[in-house]
């Protein structure tokens, strides 16, 4: 049997990342890498196949800088882990040693049993897999109805990319009033309904999925709650995503109540040397202190991060203590980003805020004809001023502004440091120095507060 010192479970994200930091960090140890498929994909690129990048091959990722650095990596599936002996066993009959070991299984996708249908022909769904993915690509060709029910960021971003082909009639089904409800606040939510609502795609909110009905075993129509049925020749189940666990509770590892691996803040089980990383492993909410399910590539690679440098000891202090959840997207050209609180979630978590919202264009002046607005809502305590979340919205520079934002969140920057905040500015390139977004709304909030204390 052959032992490696680091074996990571899982060639998504979080896997690569862990390999190539820690590989960086302790060169001389021996790392192997599994991964079920022999081609990965850029999970975030994945709606995108379907119309802008035409295809599985422009969409690829793997752990080849894992490689570059002496790590090792066999395409086989991990079907059994001996904790106590520290072995592990994989479908191909192989068994491999460990000293340490890393699970960053992921996520996999939520199967809606509740909905009667769900196991027809022609129900897809979006899995992280290449050979899948590719599979549907293909399929989807030659489909011409097509309901996506979901209308979270993945079913939208699917939606909106599958209606730009020609030729297709699409239909997103969400239960909610708004889509991206779970991400924005209801304002941004409704923003970003109407982006979906603008391009080809058929958007039904407030609405359920009854049925999927089938002819011969294969989808033709779904029922609604409303009443109405919708003709279709394929259904797109997008409701979302949990850990991918069964293999660390068969293991022995704890699991919380949402199904992710129970790990401290250096990413480390209570198992000794065993370790657990990305969608598979728990977050809890950095403002929030609660236990919460965030599964995002940002989250997962900074997870990784901190554990790659920190697997043989703790070299690097985690400076972070949970989850701020930073989320991007762009639907129909309007980019929109948020990071921390928003007024819904504050609401349900019982934080206080106080919010100013500021717009103006991301040029200066806004003459230039490639010129977009951009609007952000600045989210800060009452009570100290401490900046606790943002939205952003308008052009493409919103997935960097959010990027700032939480960072001021995670090092709990107030809006009284912002008036010093300092800042770069070019006419092509940025808002005017004079009204930069981000100082403007601290500035308002600095008003607002001042005139109306409600801590
Ligand atoms: C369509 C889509 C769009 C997204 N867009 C964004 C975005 O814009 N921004 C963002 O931050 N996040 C986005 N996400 C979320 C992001 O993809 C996930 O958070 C990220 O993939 C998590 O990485 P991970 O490595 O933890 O898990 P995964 O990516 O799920 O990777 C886990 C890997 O482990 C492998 N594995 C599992 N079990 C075994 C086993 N027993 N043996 C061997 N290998 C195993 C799996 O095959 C898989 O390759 C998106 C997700 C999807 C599906």
């Amino acid at each position: 049997m052959k032992k490696y010192d680091v074996i990571i479970i899982g060639a998504g994200p979080a896997g690569i990342i862990t390999g190539t930091t820690a590989k960086k960090a302790y060169p001389g140890k021996t790392m192997l890498m599994f991964k079920e498929e022999e081609k990965g994909l850029v999970p975030c690129g994945i709606p995108y196949i379907f119309h802008s990048l035409n295809g599985v091959e422009q969409n690829m990722m793997g752990p080849k800088p894992f490689i570059d650095l002496g790590g090792e990596v066999l395409t086989d599936r991990v079907v059994n882990v001996d904790v106590k002996n520290s072995t592990l066993q994989t479908v191909s009959g192989q068994e491999f040693g460990f000293d340490k070991l890393v699970f960053a299984t992921g996520s996999k996708v939520m199967v809606p049993e509740f909905i009667p249908g769900y196991n027809l022909q022609n129900v897809f769904y979006i899995k992280k897999s290449y050979n899948y993915i590719n599979h549907l690509f293909e399929e989807l060709k030659t489909k011409k109805d097509i309901v996506i029910i979901g209308g979270g960021f993945i079913g939208a971003e699917v939606a909106e990319q599958l209606a730009l082909n020609p030729g297709k009639n699409i239909t997103l089904v969400e239960s909610e009033e708004f889509c991206f409800s779970k991400a924005f606040s209801r304002d941004l939510s409704a923003i970003a309904t109407k982006a979906l609502s603008d391009t080809k795609v058929k958007v039904l909110t407030s609405t359920r999925v009854e049925k999927v009905i089938g002819e011969n075993g294969i989808v033709s129509s779904v029922a609604l709650n409303t009443g109405e049925i919708i003709s279709c020749d394929a259904v797109i189940m997008a409701i979302g995503y949990r850990p991918n666990s069964e293999l660390a509770k068969k293991a022995g590892l704890e699991l919380n109540k949402r199904g992710a691996i129970k790990v401290d803040n250096y990413e480390r089980t209570e198992i000794q040397n065993i370790c657990a990383v990305g969608d598979c492993s728990q977050t809890t909410g950095f403002l929030t202190g609660r236990s919460d399910t965030v599964l995002l590539a940002s989250t997962a690679t900074a997870e990784a991060r901190v554990l790659g440098h920190n697997l043989f000891g703790v070299k690097i202090r985690k400076t972070f203590n949970g989850t701020i959840a930073v989320f991007s997207t762009e639907i129909n050209g309007l980019a929109m980003a948020a990071a921390g609180v928003n007024e819904s979630n504050a609401a349900a978590a019982n934080i206080k805020i106080v919010s100013a919202m500021f717009s103006d264009f991301d040029t200066h002046p806004a003459a230039f004809k490639d010129t977009s607005a951009l609007t952000l809502k600045l989210y800060a305590s009452p009570c100290d001023g401490s900046i606790l979340g943002g939205e952003v919205w308008g052009s493409k520079t919103a997935g960097e502004i959010i990027n700032t934002i939480s960072l001021a969140i995670q090092k709990g920057v107030s809006v009284f440091e912002l008036i010093s905040f300092q800042i770069g500015s070019h006419p092509l390139l940025t808002s005017a120095p004079t009204k930069t977004i981000l100082i403007k709304a601290a500035e308002k909030i600095i008003d607002i507060n001042e005139n109306n204390k409600s801590c």
